[in-house]
């Protein structure tokens, strides 16, 4: 077999190529990753101040994986989960003691998550951290594949990664086709400082133009996704603190009293992004590449960490050949009914609760009490939204292989 530089090159290092560099560091793989940004300076552009949502799930990869210990100083655990719909009545919630576990899931600032991710792989030393540098061609040949730098270095793998985020230059340069719904929505995200404490309660609240989630964070403060119209964002980001906040508590209401104070703004235009064969010729798309989620349930990072953890637990044993055939089918086998459930409950979910026609909504609150009255609809739910109910990897149990 032809001798390659590396025997896996994973392209970006953002919280899924990190994630997954991290978990193969006891292969005996060779392995580089490349990065367009600089890892020693954090600079990536999703290390923000977006709050993400770890299920219980997540947390428990971490923890298997060592890395738990360094997040948790930097999280803030969900004890309690309050869902309502604006102008119905009906709500639900859903709670760790009722399920049984510590906390229903964590949230940390994706900035915090992104420097200790970058930290730990910087210390794996038999990993290369190829960075700034992005590619430019990618070339696939009899058992390998080359890839082009920005720099006409050229690098040659078993497999290549692709976690290089929904807009994936891989995909581009291979002409791979994507299934493509715009919700005609946009998040505004900001953290928001409120009058009374959170109490460890996160809250989805629905409205009829989008959802509204507010995260637990430390210091009385909480992490927004403010669903829009996309070109409401417009003016809403031209409002001044004082008003952004009035019109905000408009639509959230008084739950957690007055919102006293906002941050720094963002805005992310909205769409489901699907790479249509995600599993190529010793090439293999994972996270944000394969699937770009809508944030309405939080499951975007949950779910990439899924495909990392999944996609190790084939790789770590091989020692011959990492980018063949049939280890790649037997990632698909096991990832794939995770993507697709997870792809489709959070598109119906977009639909069904950003819609202001009157019979989804009174479905809606319907949906609500019940979910509210019947212990086993509620049980599935909240397993669900911790990332559980799932046949696990071998290496998210926790059994060394
Ligand atoms: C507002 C908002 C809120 C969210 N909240 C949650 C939440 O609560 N819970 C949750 O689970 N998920 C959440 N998500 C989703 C989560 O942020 C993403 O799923 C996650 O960031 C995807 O990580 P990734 O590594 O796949 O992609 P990215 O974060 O996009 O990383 C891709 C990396 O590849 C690099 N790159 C790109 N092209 C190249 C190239 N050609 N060469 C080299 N490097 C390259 C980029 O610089 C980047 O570092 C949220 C998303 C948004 C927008």
């Amino acid at each position: 077999m032809k001798k390659t530089d590396y025997d896996l090159i994973i392209v970006g290092g953002g919280m899924v190529g990190a994630s997954l560099a991290f978990a193969l560091k006891t292969s005996s793989l060779k392995i580089a990753i490349i990065e367009a940004f600089n890892l020693k300076t954090n600079q990536q552009p999703s290390y923000d101040d977006r709050g993400i949502a770890l299920s219980y799930g997540s947390q428990s990869i971490f923890e298997t994986m060592g890395l738990w210990s360094q997040l948790a100083p930097h999280s803030t655990a969900i004890n309690d989960i309050h869902i309502s719909d604006r102008g119905h009545f009906g709500a639900t919630r859903l709670s760790a003691r009722a399920e049984n576990v510590p906390a229903l899931g964590q949230v940390i600032l994706a900035r915090a998550m992104g420097q200790v991710l970058n930290q730990a792989i910087a210390a794996h030393e038999a990993l290369d951290i190829i960075c700034p540098s992005t590619v430019t061609a990618v070339e696939q040949q009899d058992n390998a594949v080359e890839l082009t730098l920005n720099n006409e270095r050229h690098l040659t793998a078993k497999l290549i990664v692709a976690a290089d985020g929904a807009n994936s230059t891989i995909r581009k340069l291979l002409g791979l086709s994507v299934t493509e719904q715009t919700y005609q929505q946009t998040a505004i995200t900001a953290n928001i400082n409120t009058e009374r404490p959170h109490l460890n309660r996160a809250y989805e609240r629905f409205t009829e133009h989008g959802p509204i989630a507010l995260l637990p964070m430390p210091d009385q403060r909480c992490s927004l996704i403010w669903t829009v119209k996309s070109g409401d964002e417009i003016t809403i980001n031209k409002l001044d603190d004082k008003a952004f906040l009035k019109q905000l508590q408009s639509e959230f209401g008084y739950r957690l009293g007055k919102f006293t104070q906002v941050g720094k703004r963002g805005h992310f235009p909205l769409k489901l992004t699907q790479t249509d064969r995600p599993i190529q010729d010793r090439i293999v798309f994972i996270g944000n590449a394969a699937h770009n989620l809508h944030p309405i349930a939080g499951q975007g990072f949950n779910l990439g960490l899924r495909d990392v953890i999944a996609l190790a637990d084939v790789l770590v044993n091989e020692v011959n050949d990492c980018g063949k055939a049939q280890l790649l089918h037997d990632y698909q086998n096991w990832q794939q009914s995770d993507q697709d459930s997870v792809i489709k409950a959070t598109d119906i979910l977009v639909r069904l609760f950003s819609n202001d026609n009157s019979i989804l909504g009174h479905g809606r609150s319907a949906s609500l009490i019940m979910l509210d009255l019947l212990p086993p609809a509620k049980h599935w739910l909240a397993q669900k939204s911790m990332g559980l109910g799932k046949r696990q990897p071998r290496l998210a149990r926790g059994i060394s292989i």
